[in-house]
């Protein structure tokens, strides 16, 4: 019962056509924001997520702590595999819209715990989209698709169109697959559907797995740190994407989702199915990214630099962002600079640390 009550409470919508969010993975890095953002604009916003190890687990109960105490966002602890917990949540909230950020990211991982990413980023799907189904009303479903799915032997930029049939990593494979997965759900069960083609996404409360955190750690700690190159020792590039501009993005694809309108489309019409790049368009290389880190932290780095050891990496990001333009008016305005200041402001408070001059 109190339970219920704190799902019912999160899940109220404080202005006019507001929506009813239920937000996969909401202590993860995205997952914290975006129901952050959606919760300050007035809609109702319940959280699922699993806490699981793969990366600091306080941090993931801090995000947690900071949307009870700052936004009255409950976040439900369990897995997206458990059908009979998502039945339940439908049962006591009619969801408008479903934000499915829950997955097992990263692409080294793959190759120490394959069974994670089916379990979560297939198995986990497929039993969310089943609870979607079968739910009334039945919402529309925004999900996390990756730049991975770019894979090899793609052109730079990269648009929507472009080949996904090389995935160089189990990780970018799990992502393709949840693409073709949701588009079935589409066709055969009218679940309106759009996929988000995130870019490196980087910032406060961000993943202590990606490389712009661990570099952070590392300098200020004065560990070496280790930059991958590419073929010819070419410098890694990514089109790092500040996490305001991707919340932005998750907004408008939330607000332009359109109905699901159930099997055979009868009553609306075909459910539409979409596809996003959000990214920032302006690639950096790996070292300058650790420059301009060095800089905010006022720490130089000690940097082995090594061949790229073939696990799951690709040379280069950059996205196409013409589509999202014209579909919601999506436009990145952090350049990695700024963006890695407002890291480095919150790593520094976060963790405690006198600008670089050790713990406080
Ligand atoms: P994250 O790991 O911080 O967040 C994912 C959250 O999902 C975690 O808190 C985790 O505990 C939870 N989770 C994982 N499996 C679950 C399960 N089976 N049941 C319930 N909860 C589960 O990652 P993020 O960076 O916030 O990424 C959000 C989404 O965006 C993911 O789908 C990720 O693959 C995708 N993505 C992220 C980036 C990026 O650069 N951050 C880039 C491309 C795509």
């Amino acid at each position: 019962i109190q339970w219920e009550k704190q799902v019912r409470a999160s899940a109220q919508i404080h202005r006019n056509n507001g929506m009813s969010v239920l937000v996969t993975g909401a202590a993860g890095f995205v997952g914290t924001h975006v129901s952050m953002a959606l919760r300050k604009r007035g809609d109702g916003v319940v959280g699922i997520d699993n806490f699981n190890s793969y990366y600091d687990v306080s941090l993931k109960k801090a995000r947690r702590s900071l949307l009870a105490a700052s936004h009255g966002v409950f976040v439900v602890e369990g897995d997206i595999n458990d059908a009979k917990l998502l039945a339940k949540l439908f049962d006591v909230v009619a969801f408008t819209h479903v934000m499915h950020l829950a997955a097992q990211a990263g692409v080294r991982y793959a190759m120490e715990n394959p069974h994670s990413y089916v379990h979560s980023n297939i198995a986990g799907l497929v039993t969310l989209l089943e609870a979607c189904k079968s739910a009334n009303p039945q919402p529309a479903v925004v999900w996390a698709s990756s730049s991975s799915v770019y894979g090899l032997n793609v052109d730079v930029p990269f648009s929507e169109s472009d080949r996904t049939d090389q995935p160089a990593s189990l990780y970018a494979a799990t992502k393709k697959a949840g693409e073709e997965i949701t588009h079935t759900y589409n066709h055969i069960y009218g679940l309106s559907i759009t996929g988000l083609r995130f870019f490196t996404v980087y910032g406060p409360w961000g993943r202590p797995d990606m490389a712009y955190f661990s570099f952070t750690r590392n300098i200020l700690q004065g560990k070496p740190i280790t930059i991958y190159r590419g073929k010819n020792r070419v410098d890694l590039a990514r089109d790092f994407t500040y996490i305001d501009d991707i919340v932005k993005g998750c907004l408008g694809s939330l607000d332009t989702s359109g109905h699901s309108t159930g099997s055979g489309g009868k009553k609306r019409g075909p459910a539409p199915y979409r596809i996003f790049n959000l990214g920032n368009t302006s690639p950096v290389t790996v070292p300058v990214l650790v420059s301009i880190l060095e800089k905010h932290l006022k720490v130089k780095a000690k940097k082995n630099f090594v061949d790229m050891p073939g696990n799951g990496d690709v040379p280069f990001t950059h996205a196409n962002i013409t589509l999202s333009r014209r579909e919601f008016g999506y436009k990145p305005t952090t350049d990695l600079q700024t963006g890695l200041k407002k890291f480095v402001k919150w790593y520094l408070s976060y963790y405690g640390y006198n600008h670089g001059k050790g713990k406080l």
